[in-house]
């Protein structure tokens, strides 16, 4: 069954990676490319040896990334960006959409530093009007993300590993994987 169970690969800085699967993380390991940083219990067996499958390996040379162009703008990442809440009432209960802080008929950009995660309700109570003229306030000023957890999601795992692994990810991020 292990087969199925992935493995969290912190760079030698301890910063996440990627999840690998159980196999290729045992090899990295077994093959001193990496260490085991935390296990829970779970054994890996085979007729000559048993060996405890790792939830979090570390790898033993730093892993420069490339830069890549940056996240891509699309309203799935400005949600992400966001945390799944409104940037007007910290909502994340009503049904959210995107919003356009300068709106679009005043010229407003469709940018990272224009479009917010808003809520129903206070998308419609702002409407067409700038921020000031509504006493509606952002929580935080937007910006493009440079967060490299954008390009992985939590794969689905047994709760001892996600326990484990919530340790080396940003707490926000993690729980809005888990929550879709
Ligand atoms: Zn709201």
């Amino acid at each position: 069954m292990f087969e199925s169970i992935k493995i969290l690969v912190l760079n030698y800085s301890y910063e996440p990676l990627q999840f690998c699967s159980a196999k290729r993380g045992i090899i990295m390991v077994l093959s001193g490319r990496a260490e085991g940083i935390e296990s829970n219990g779970f054994v890996v067996r085979s007729p000559s040896m048993s060996y405890p499958l790792p939830a979090v390996i570390r790898v033993l040379n730093m892993v420069r990334r490339k830069r890549k162009k940056g996240i891509a703008f699309s309203k799935k990442n400005i949600l992400r960006r966001d945390n799944f809440t409104c940037q007007y009432c910290g909502n994340s209960n009503n049904i959210l959409t995107v919003d356009h802080v300068r709106p679009k008929s005043l010229g407003g950009k469709t940018n990272w530093t224009n479009v917010v995660v808003a809520c129903k309700p206070c998308n419609l109570k702002k409407g067409s009007r700038i921020l000031k003229e509504t006493g509606m306030r952002l929580k935080k000023t937007p910006s493009k993300p440079d967060c490299l957890f954008f390009h992985f999601s939590i794969p689905s795992s047994p709760e001892s590993h996600l326990q484990i692994w919530q340790k080396y990810l940003p707490t926000n991020y993690f729980s809005k994987s888990l929550a879709n």
